[in-house]
């Protein structure tokens, strides 16, 4: 049987990333279609041997498959990821955020966000002003485009997934500013009638995934207020490393370009080469990549399959379970295989009927303000 292939660009990194590459070749060899990986070295020896030359391969490899999976690496002379968002101009970052099991946190309810951060302007390009001895002032900057990018992502992802958007500012406020970032949004989602849309005063939200984290599914924020809510969604889930996060590139036409995804953790250089590495991050990573792909049914067998064994207590020693990368991968494999063979796979393969994607992805070809891409 022909199994739909797609290549996916890999970008080796440093410390345990020889040993996460290994795992997701072996999970990605349980699945009915054919990935095939285009490596990448940004591995420093790599990179010291051919300087920034290396990131032109990166670039246009990525350009090419659009979809990346990237290693963690070690950052020296440059920082690759910081390379690689401006090369490749990522303006969105989209991070889901959910307690995993075997994580250990103070917070006893269950979280599952996905963020999706407006990851330009703001007041981070800003170098602020001193005025006199005794004042500063900082600009802040919003611009139709990018919110554009990311609310259109935000609602594809809502429709793709059965799941409600809520937009958080303080427009009340920031009248300029948030209220072009709500209008903006507002519109996008008026092209996405079936999804709901609430809004939210940024502050209250806070308070309200906290006291209600079931209420808020996806949550389209700009750049300070996404770095704000992950740093707090994750201090509740405990996942501040597990964590993985889907960077994400436009067109002209505010489509999906390029998608590289990565695990939040580091080299890891204490534990490298020792069979030790908790494969889990770049397992949820992959799984976006997955559902990026448009191969929803896969990405969700990915992830549920890892957090249904880690909640069995099948766990790496890092929480505090007795399994290696290698025993890990395996059983998380093998019970991915499992699960895909007892549910019949739809049409092509794919959790739609529709025919697969080429250059643009399953969320931008759903929507229905612009032909399918194909
Ligand atoms: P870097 O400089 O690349 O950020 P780091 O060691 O400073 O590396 P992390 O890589 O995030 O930062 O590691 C922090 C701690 O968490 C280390 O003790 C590391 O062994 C552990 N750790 C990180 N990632 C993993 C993983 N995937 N599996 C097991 N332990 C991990």
């Amino acid at each position: 049987m022909n199994r739909p292939t797609y290549r996916v660009t890999e970008l080796l990194g440093d410390g345990i990333g020889d040993e996460l590459s290994r795992a997701v070749h072996r999970l990605a060899e349980s699945l009915p279609v054919l990935v095939e990986f285009v490596p990448v070295d940004l591995r420093v020896a790599s990179r010291r041997a051919r300087g920034m030359a290396i990131y032109d391969d990166a670039v246009a490899s990525i350009n090419e498959t659009t979809v990346a999976l990237k290693h963690p690496t070690a950052t020296t002379e440059e920082s690759p990821n910081a390379v690689l968002r401006r090369r490749l101009n990522l303006s969105v970052i989209h991070r889901p955020v959910y307690t995993i099991p075997g994580v250990p946190t103070n917070f006893r309810r269950e979280l599952d966000l996905d963020i999706v951060r407006i990851a330009t302007g703001g007041t981070y390009d800003d170098p602020g002003r001193m005025i006199g001895e005794d004042g500063a002032v900082s600009l802040r900057i919003v611009e139709r485009g990018p919110v554009r990018e990311a609310a259109r992502y935000a609602f594809n992802l809502a429709r793709k997934t059965n799941k409600t958007v809520t937009t958080a500012s303080k427009y009340t406020i920031q009248k300029a500013t948030d209220g072009l970032f709500e209008k903006v949004a507002n519109e996008v989602g008026d092209q996405f009638p079936e999804v709901p849309h609430t809004i939210e005063l940024f502050d209250a939200l806070l308070g309200k995934v906290i006291m209600s984290p079931q209420k808020f599914q996806i949550v389209l924020v700009l750049n300070e207020y996404g770095d704000f809510l992950s740093d707090m969604a994750c201090g509740l889930a405990g996942s501040l490393g597990i964590g993985a996060s889907a960077n994400l590139g436009f067109d002209a036409g505010a489509v999906v370009r390029v998608a590289l995804f990565d695990a939040a953790h580091g080299t890891a250089p204490d534990i490298a080469g020792k069979n030790l590495a908790n494969p889990t991050a770049i397992f949820l990573a992959f799984s976006m990549l997955l559902y990026q792909i448009g191969e929803i049914g896969l990405g969700q067998a990915v992830k549920n399959a890892t957090l249904d064994l880690l909640r069995e207590g099948v766990r790496t020693r890092d929480l505090g379970g007795e399994e290696s990368t290698e025993s890990f991968t395996k059983v998380v494999a093998d019970e991915v295989a499992r699960r895909l063979a007892a549910r019949p796979r739809p049409h092509s393969g794919r959790a739609d009927a529709e025919p697969p994607p080429s250059r643009a992805t399953e969320f931008e070809s759903a929507d229905p303000s612009r032909p399918p891409t194909t």
